[in-house]
């Protein structure tokens, strides 16, 4: 069954409108009397008839609503360092789909790519990429692209564990470390093309992050993200 996101939630009725009104009318060719699914974006979901489609709008009769199955429960961050071009949107639409809860455009040192004057456009093509993907995958859930940070500012306050995936870790494997239960919410620090100066590393330990190998190959930066998503929800059971 297709799914849509919306905001516009009252009692029993739910409103589809802009993008996904447009996919519902003229790519999908839906009408009244049609099932389709909701998600609130927040991490619940319900089925829907569709009762009348104008307009603008298209109201939908809602069923219950409940905890989306598709979400995991552990809440994963990505702190993706500046990618080259394009790679960025791969990297969103890809962890995503296998469980991403946000992701944070962080600079490094070592990052060929810098932020521009144009950043928050780019932000704002990031966060449709993620909602797009999310619906695609059918997730109850649209990361958050949040703003850009610089490494060594970045906030971990928030999260129960930190993890660093670096090049130069030889010995620590990430399931290894993962033995010691990670909690819920779980940041993830991926290098640039350049990967990370020792520093950083260092930085990131300071604050309590766990040092970790992806394994004996080098991946690239737009593949270790979307590798630590997978296997930590793998690991996690999820
Ligand atoms: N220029 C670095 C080098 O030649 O060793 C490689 C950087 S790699 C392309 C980009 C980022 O992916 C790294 O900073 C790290 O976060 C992650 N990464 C890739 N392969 C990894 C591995 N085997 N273990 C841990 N992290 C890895």
């Amino acid at each position: 069954m297709n799914r849509f996101f919306v905001s516009d939630i009252g009692p029993d009725e739910a409103v589809i409108t802009g993008e996904d009104l447009k996919h519902l009318v003229s790519v999908l060719r839906l009408r009244k009397g049609d099932h389709v699914m909701l998600s609130d974006g927040r991490g619940s979901e319900c089925e829907g008839e569709i009762e009348h489609v104008e307009p603008g709008r298209a109201r939908v009769k809602t069923g219950p609503w409940r905890p989306c199955v598709s979400e995991p429960h552990h809440k994963l961050t990505l702190f993706q360092c500046l990618p080259k071009a394009g790679k960025m949107e791969t990297i969103i639409q890809k962890s995503t789909e296998l469980g991403m809860n946000a992701l944070v455009p962080t600079r490094s040192a070592r990052c060929v790519v810098q932020p521009g004057r144009d950043f928050d456009k780019k932000l704002q093509r990031y966060r449709k990429v993620a909602r797009e993907a999310a619906m695609q995958s059918h997730r109850g859930l649209i990361p958050e692209v949040l703003p850009l940070v610089e490494l060594k500012q970045a906030d971990l306050s928030i999260f129960d564990t930190v993890y660093v995936a670096y090049e130069g870790e030889k010995e620590q494997s990430l399931k290894h470390v993962m033995a010691d239960r990670p909690g819920r919410r779980i940041a993830l620090f991926v290098g640039p093309e350049g990967g990370f100066e020792p520093d950083e590393v260092a930085c990131l330990v300071k604050k309590g992050a766990k040092v970790v190998s992806l394994g004996p190959r080098i991946l690239r930066t737009e593949t270790a993200g979307m590798a630590m998503v997978a296997q930590i929800l793998f690991e996690l059971g999820e």
